[in-house]
């Protein structure tokens, strides 16, 4: 059983490096809030708000939306009554001016520092096929792959019969464009955790049990 109860922890990684995968699974067992940027973009844009409209051409063409929008929006679901004790970002920070920003808004106090910072890595030709076959529920939200993880009966989940589909993100052209982002912009906060001495690498190119286990040791 894993215990995390007080984590604030980061996941950080390349598109496909399996970051949300892990980070849904072990919010669940370790009753910890999971606030992945992606999927709550994602929702904004399903439901057409404000902020879903300004985020979609950004999304679409695998650019990073505006660090101020992003922000402001982490910073208000942190502070919501059910991430008080513990959460797991995935997919944020993925700018220094957004990593910066969670560290002003957490402040100095030892009780609400970062607990943890993991990196997923995976080398970049593993992460093409993973993003190019990945395919998303649209009902439960499970996460399947077209070769690796392929569902009984094709483009049906197999967890709740939703159909199943690829994001707008994950077709060559955004991929591409998303690993150019990751290396210029994401890539320069390893080095900025490193030298907080708060990075811990995980390597993420093995099963999703096997980086489970190791995940949940280095989470205790
Ligand atoms: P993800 O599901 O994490 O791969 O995110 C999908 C897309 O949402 C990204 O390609 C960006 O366009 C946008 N996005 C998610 N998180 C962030 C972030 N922290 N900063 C800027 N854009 C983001």
């Amino acid at each position: 059983m894993v215990t995390c109860l007080q984590a604030r922890a980061v996941f950080l990684g390349a598109p496909g490096a399996g970051k949300g995968t892990q980070a849904k699974r072990l919010a669940e067992v370790a009753q910890a809030v999971h606030i992945s940027t992606g999927d709550m973009l994602r929702g904004h844009v399903a439901q057409a708000t404000q902020l879903g409209v300004q985020a979609k051409s950004y999304m679409d063409a695998g650019k990073l939306v505006p660090d101020e929008l992003i922000i402001a929006m982490v910073e208000a679901r942190i502070a919501q009554p059910d991430a008080r004790s513990a959460w797991i970002l995935d997919g944020f920070p993925r700018t220094l001016p957004q990593a910066e920003a969670l560290d002003r808004s957490l402040g100095g106090a030892p009780d609400r520092r970062l607990t943890h910072v993991i990196y997923f890595a995976v080398p970049e030709s593993v992460l093409v096929g993973r993003l190019s076959g990945r395919r998303t529920c649209g009902r439960c939200g499970a996460i399947w792959h077209v070769e690796t993880q392929p569902t009984k009966k094709a483009g049906v989940c197999d967890t709740c019969s939703g159909e199943l589909t690829q994001r707008s993100d994950d077709r060559p052209e955004a991929i591409s464009k998303r690993l150019e982002v990751y290396r210029a912009q994401t890539e320069p906060l390893l080095g900025y955790y490193r030298k907080r001495n708060t990075l811990r690498e995980i390597d993420a190119n093995r099963s999703p049990e096997t980086i489970f286990q190791e995940l949940a040791k280095l989470m205790q």
